[in-house]
């Protein structure tokens, strides 16, 4: 008799609430500051972007916030998701040690993104706001918005960074068929994507771009709010549901993770899995390592410094104390998109700053190496993001294995690859290189941060 395999619970233990880790932090976070006169904002000043529901949520101190009923609701259609052990993966390593992985594709949008698309689709809903602005690298968050958008009577814009709007017209042409509107970024719909354009009619567009021309159309109307797919404390916060799933599921297979290992591109997913077991450790509990693993062309959390910084190139939001690549960075190109920003969220640096958590970096060549394994073991294909948590994982696994270790190791497989089976081609046609951030340029982008008097 072999032991099972995959964990699932039934549909009435969807979490009930979210789990805050501000309420177990040995220290508070640092404020977030008005650029202009670096002050600590209040809820006011965040009110043309936000509905209060999630600036409140973006403050609070308590420990459990509430799920609204109508998200448990939506919820449903793919929660609780399910936990596997990894037998097969566990035997290809040939390693003593136990491997458990959280799998978060079996969402509509095929990634952890639509438990806070949901979430912010209803708070907004529930303010009488008539549409969301945001904006998307890859894809993944557009679709996810999209999706959760239409399910509540909004409408969604989404500003598509232009490299990935030309090159993954499938995640485009999801975002239309859940009924958004997308747009290359940068766009001349907004002043400052006509200001870009006027520099350089064909750039490529970033993130940072993107993000601050949907801030720009969202301050603009009265009727529209923007939506942010990770770095915020609410976003982190909603991602909970995916740590506290995970910690009952472990206590079904009868294991509790040494490890727990997650990819940050914002940190979201990672926080997603990792924050309910840290605070569980906080609170007196078992204590795990926990990993947070990024790719080396986008380094934030190794490389980074920390600082204040703002969240987009036009240098319209706020500033946060985070760890930071420079706002003006722009990384080479990789094909984990949904990694490549300057920034990491000022929750998951906090932590890190306070030796809570460890971090790694990885390329991509040895990232899809292991996803290459991965799904040759286990067969689902993880996306390219997910390859460096399953990288990750496997080096856990290959320490215990020359250490001797049975260890338990609990990772983030956060979303699945059927949209980027380009890279996977590029990949096994030996095209994907290792693409090294230049130093140079980090060094100016470091140099231009804001100055803020400690
Ligand atoms: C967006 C995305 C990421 C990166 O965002 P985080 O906030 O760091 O989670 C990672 N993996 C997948 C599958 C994504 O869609």
């Amino acid at each position: 008799m072999t032991e099972s395999t995959k964990y699932l619970l039934p549909e009435d233990r969807i979490p009930k609430r979210w789990y805050n880790i501000q309420a177990d932090l040995p220290k508070p976070l640092p404020a977030v500051l008005h650029p202009g006169t670096l002050q600590p904002v209040g809820p006011d000043d965040l009110a043309p972007l936000f509905p209060m529901e999630l600036i409140m949520q973006e403050v609070s101190t308590e420990r459990e916030v509430e799920i609204p009923e109508p998200v448990r609701e939506v919820y449903r259609l793919w929660r609780p998701a399910p936990l596997f052990r990894a037998h097969r993966l566990e035997k290809a390593l040939g390693t003593p040690a136990k491997i458990f992985y959280k799998y978060e594709g079996v969402s509509p949008a095929g990634s952890h993104k639509p438990n806070t698309a949901v979430a912010q689709a209803f708070y907004n809903k529930a303010a009488g706001v008539k549409r969301l602005s945001t904006e998307t690298g890859a894809g993944q968050w557009g679709s996810s918005l999209a999706f959760a958008g239409n399910l509540f009577g909004l409408e969604v814009q989404v500003f598509q960074v232009r490299v990935s709007y030309d090159q993954k017209p499938y995640r485009r042409a999801l975002m239309e068929t859940y009924g958004a509107r997308c747009l290359p970024s940068p766009s001349t719909e907004t002043a400052y994507g006509r200001s870009v354009l006027e520099r350089a009619p064909n750039h490529p567009g970033s993130l940072g771009i993107a993000i601050s021309e949907a801030v720009e159309v969202a301050v603009q109307r009265e009727d529209t709010k923007y939506a942010l797919g990770s770095v915020l404390n609410h976003v982190l916060l909603h991602q909970t549901i995916i740590g506290l799933e995970s910690m009952e599921q472990m206590e079904m297979a009868g294991a509790w993770p040494d490890v727990v290992v997650g990819c940050t591109g914002g940190g979201s997913n990672f926080a997603g899995i990792a924050f309910p077991f840290i605070g569980d450790a906080l609170r007196g509990g078992r204590r795990a390592r926990i990993v947070a693993v990024e790719p080396a062309a986008c380094p934030s959390l190794t490389r980074g410094k920390y600082a204040y910084d703002f969240g987009d190139t036009a240098h319209m939001t706020p500033l946060t104390k985070m760890h930071t690549l420079g706002s003006t960075f722009t990384p080479p190109g990789f094909h984990a998109g949904g990694l490549r920003y300057h920034g990491m969220a000022p929750l998951v640096s906090h932590l890190k700053e306070l030796g809570l958590i460890e971090a790694t970096a990885y390329h991509q060549t040895e990232c899809f190496a292991a996803g290459v394994t991965f799904a040759r073991a286990e067969g689902i294909v993880p996306a390219p993001e997910a390859n460096h948590a399953v990288k990750g994982a496997i080096e856990e696994a290959l320490r215990c294995k020359r250490e001797g270790r049975s260890e338990t190791i609990l990772f983030n497989l956060c979303g699945h690859g059927h949209f980027d089976m380009q890279a996977y081609i590029d990949y096994a046609a030996g095209k994907l290189t290792d693409q090294q951030y230049d130093p140079k340029e980090l060094a100016m982008a470091l140099s231009g941060l804001p100055s803020v008097p400690a």
